[in-house]
């Protein structure tokens, strides 16, 4: 028989937990987790012990410790530090990935994977009944392929636990201490005003901003900055300094130019420095790189665990031929062409991408996205791309079966190898039970739509699109029907109607003005948007205004019409 560890069973564990006599927050946070999370398992408490103990049979170790500094192979001071390490024995498991947060990682990593924990959504953590825990020897490491992972849909950017739980580390969810922190920016984009800003000098240091081919110095609210400036420099540098030291928390200060990618907003400095470093670097992310860099190697003393980002947008996104990133410089890029995209890894191995994906101007609309995500993201990974933001419906909760969406982001971001399919059966059974299954029939008939006729998902699109049809509305109603009435409890029937919201918002598009009852089931449709605890129905209008804008227009077809279809904006940021 192949050797066991047997946790628990016939009522009973001889098992304790150790840590370390002073572990980090985020080590102590994953005993307590674990041992929380062990007695829902098994209904066994095990106790948390020190180090300084003798050691004995049926330890748990969890985190660096006198335990482990024998060879027992875990990870030590990886670079990161998220890095999943464990190991069982008949007589000892140890649970010790990298110092960051890769304890605590490794903790979640073995209740999914030897427990069967799922942590669906912020209120709904499932955790099986066992009579007994008894698991096979073996150790199991992992390493994230991607060093930022950000969920920004509501739920996530409002539940630190969930996100630690499922391995998601950006910075708009409030991870604490406890979790290890989080990849967290102070000035998130397009912040070389702030650093410098126009108001304070403008006036008395035209100097400061561009030179524009007339002569003149751009100080206007786009002007961008005279990189070369020794002044500019220590100003910049100096605020950067200040943010870090107001915000403990932050890891990441942008230094970034202004928005714009017209000509006229478009105004790198044109002065003889300036133009002399673009010139040899071939463009002008040339100068921005150098004068990066220069921040990042003032910072680093000080600031050992920070980092700058910079964006390749707009008059900057082909890469400087000389100039090499410092190894605490990240550059976002705002395109996705392969092969610009090779060209930027020569210059900066940390490449962040910013992801769109839903649709922005109609929140509320179906939006199937399900198979694109797992390829995406390893599409990405494969074109060098190290963190990924993925911005959904960040902010209003429930629509478009959002939290399902959000699982699936925080499952594959972590590792984009795992099933989609299981990931969507296990959370649609868990989170609708009974009711799960005829939803999960809906899903898959769009999911079949998207795939079997090669559909676009766009994120700026207008109505209609070619996967929503009258007959995909009529079959979607069944559904919801048979799942209202398969419910069971108030809860599971709230999710249901709260999915549904969205094939009604179809329907009502799809329907045109003068149709007898329109206004009313509009109405009808709003009061029960608000019922539900639904904040919004797209990213730009309230409430209010979308119910009566609804209302006044005419039709599908004139509402395409109406708002300038602008297509896919990937470049935009
Ligand atoms: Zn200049």
């Amino acid at each position: 028989m192949a050797q066991q560890c047997v946790l628990f069973a016939g009522g009973y564990s001889p098992w304790k937990i150790v840590l370390a006599s002073d572990p980090s927050p985020s080590v102590r946070y994953a005993a307590e987790e674990f041992a929380m999370f062990f007695e829902q398992l098994c209904g066994a408490r095990l106790p948390i012990i020190s180090d300084s103990v003798f050691p004995a049979s049926y330890e748990i170790v969890i985190g660096e410790s006198l335990r482990t500094s024998d060879d027992c192979g875990c990870p030590k001071d990886i670079a990161g530090g998220e890095d999943v390490w464990y190991q069982i024995r008949e007589d000892r498991v140890v649970i010790a990935g990298g110092g960051l947060r890769g304890t605590l990682y490794s903790v979640y990593e073995f209740l999914e994977n030897e427990c069967g924990v799922r942590f669906f959504t912020p209120s709904l953590t499932h955790v099986p009944r066992r009579d007994s825990v008894i698991l096979p020897v073996k150790t199991h490491s992992y390493h994230p392929p991607l060093e930022y992972r950000e969920v920004f849909y509501y739920n996530p950017c409002h539940s630190a636990d969930w996100c630690a739980r499922n391995r998601v580390n950006g910075g708009h969810a409030p991870l604490a201490e406890k979790h290890g922190g989080a990849v967290r920016w102070h000035g998130f984009c397009h912040t070389f005003q702030s650093l410098v800003p126009p108001e304070q000098y403008a006036e008395t240091h035209p100097e400061y901003y561009s030179l524009k081919a007339d002569g003149t110095r751009a100080t206007g609210r786009r002007a961008q900055l005279c990189l070369t400036n020794p002044d500019v420099l220590r100003i910049a540098t100096e605020q950067v300094k200040t943010w870090l030291r107001e915000h403990p928390d932050a890891t990441i200060v942008s230094v970034s130019q202004m928005d714009g990618t017209t000509p006229e907003t478009m105004l790198p400095c044109l002065c003889d420095e300036c133009r002399k470093v673009d010139e040899y670097e071939g463009g002008h992310s040339g100068t921005i790189l150098h004068f990066v860099n220069k921040i990042a190697e003032a910072i680093e003393e000080e600031f050992p665990y920070a980092s700058i980002d910079t964006i390749a947008y707009a008059y900057s996104i082909q890469p400087p031929k000389h100039v090499k990133a410092r190894r605490n410089v990240i550059i976002r890029p705002c395109f996705r062409d392969p092969d610009l995209l090779a060209e930027w890894y020569r210059v900066c191995p940390r490449l962040y991408i910013w992801d769109y994906v839903t649709n922005f101007r109609h929140y509320a609309m179906t939006f199937p996205n399900y198979d694109t995500i797992a390829p995406n993201i390893r599409s990405l990974i494969e074109n060098h791309i190290t963190g990924i933001f993925a911005q959904g419906v960040y902010d209003t909760p429930g629509l478009d079966f959002e939290e399902l969406k959000a699982y699936l982001f925080a499952k594959l971001l972590w590792n984009p190898s795992l099933n989609t399919e299981q990931l969507i059966n296990e959370f649609m059974a868990a989170y609708f039970g009974p009711a799960g299954a005829p939803l999960k029939r809906y899903l898959d008939v769009l999911r079949a739509k998207i795939r079997d006729e090669n559909l676009p998902l766009l994120c700026f699109c207008n109505l209609p699109v070619p996967y929503i049809t009258p007959e995909i509305i009529e079959f979607g109603k069944a559904c919801f029907d048979a799942a209202e009435r398969l419910a069971g409890t108030p809860e599971i029937l709230r999710r249901v109607q709260q999915s549904r919201l969205s094939l009604m918002f179809m329907e009502l598009m799809y329907t045109p003005k003068g149709s007898p009852g329109r206004d009313e089931a509009i109405d009808r449709f709003f009061d029960r948007v608000q019922y539900l605890g639904v904040l919004l129905v797209s990213e730009r209008n309230k409430l209010p205004e979308a119910r009566q804008r609804m209302k006044e227009m005419s039709g599908l077809y004139e509402l395409a019409k109406e708002i300038p279809h602008d297509a896919n904006r990937p470049d935009e940021i």
